[in-house]
């Protein structure tokens, strides 16, 4: 079997590797030099948008997929005559936008931070007025990682944070007093079957996650059961097929979400070497229409360390017998993601 993938990032070279196994080949879109994926795939680089360079990419796959949530939509609704497209594009159109994102999953009933869309620098203004201070501002488009994103404190934040938006538009966002951040990875295969990874516990640190620790601690069977429904209303308003992401808030009993990623998902690396299935494997079974996998946990829990702006030497990384390490093959730059370690406690 044969997967295309848009994006030949280490979210693709993670996908390939988990698909090696099963005798399942990927070949990548990419417009980088040299990506994480070449090491594993077959890379048709051009453009998301190169007419040509997505004939090539859907020669001969059974499926199209995406490990970047930024692709144009256009360039998945041009592949869709040629070949079926997992997720598809409404799932793209959810979350490139920041606000349509907000707007799709109050109507499904999911609560949220309230929000204003905001595309001046008065409207900021008044949006500071309406939710109260402090505010977050975000891009509604391109934002990632905690970049295009400015908390403001008071009026005399304002110039500042509207400039760095660099024009707009935005979102701002009433800041939540979150207790912790969670997030929940799902999947659903081609015939709605659903399967869901334990709610997870997410550290970040200026906008990027540092460390995620699976099973989150101290979860009741309530907070569970409210975070499977709103994954579970996304997934099945969108008809949506493959692994997702829901980035959560909890505010004591009650659980906001922030972001929605319709791919796998940095919080769900632990699942290499904690869970029974991965969720590299999950999403590749689900997109070729595999039954899907167990996602139950392997043993008692797994720590999920992300590797930031430097690699350490590999001994060092190896000094503990149990770490798994996970390298991307990225040129290390502050902030930039180039692996990470799993430790994973022993099955009982
Ligand atoms: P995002 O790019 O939306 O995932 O935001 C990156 C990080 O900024 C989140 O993981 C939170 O730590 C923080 N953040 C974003 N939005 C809010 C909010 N409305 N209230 C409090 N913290 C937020």
């Amino acid at each position: 079997m044969k997967v295309g993938v848009l994006g030949g990032g280490q979210l693709g070279r993670m996908l390939a590797l988990a698909g090696h196994r099963l005798g399942i080949r990927c070949r990548f879109l990419e417009p980088a030099e040299r990506p994480p994926a070449a090491a594993v795939g077959e890379v048709v680089r051009a453009a998301y948008d190169d007419p040509a360079g997505l004939d090539a990419l859907a020669d001969g796959v059974d499926v199209v997929t995406y490990e970047f949530e930024n692709v144009p939509v256009g360039a998945v609704q041009a592949l869709a005559p040629l070949v079926p497209v997992r997720p598809g594009p409404a799932a793209l159109e959810l979350a490139q936008d920041r606000l349509a994102e907000k707007d799709g999953l109050r109507a499904l009933g999911i609560d949220t931070a309230d929000y204003r869309a905001v595309g001046s620098e008065a409207e900021l203004n008044r949006a500071l007025a309406e939710l109260g201070a402090p505010v977050v501002l975000k891009a509604r488009r391109m934002g990632y990682d905690g970049k295009g994103q400015a908390i403001i404190h008071s009026g005399a934040d304002i110039a500042e944070a509207w400039s760095g938006l660099g024009g707009g538009p935005g979102i701002a966002e009433a800041f939540v007093p979150f207790d912790r951040e969670l997030s929940l990875v799902a999947v659903r295969g081609v015939g709605g079957d659903l399967a869901f990874y334990p709610l997870v516990e997410n550290h970040h640190d200026q906008g990027i996650l540092r460390t995620t620790i699976a099973p989150a601690p101290n979860i009741s069977a309530g907070l569970t059961e409210r975070a499977r429904a709103y994954v579970r209303a996304i997934l099945e308003s969108l008809d949506y097929v493959g692994v997702i992401a829901l980035e959560l808030f909890q505010v004591g009993d009650d659980l906001f979400a922030n972001e929605v990623a319709p791919r796998v998902h940095n919080s769900g690396h632990w699942t290499q070497d904690g869970a029974v299935t991965c969720q590299f494997e999950n999403h590749l079974r689900a997109v070729t229409g595999l039954p899907l996998g167990s996602t139950e946990p392997r043993g008692s829990g797994t720590v999920m360390t992300n590797l930031i702006g430097s690699v350490p030497e590999l001994p060092d990384l190896l000094a503990d017998p149990a770490a798994r390490v996970h390298l991307y093959a990225k040129t290390p730059r502050p902030g930039r993601k180039v692996g990470h370690v799993n430790v994973a406690e022993q099955p009982r």
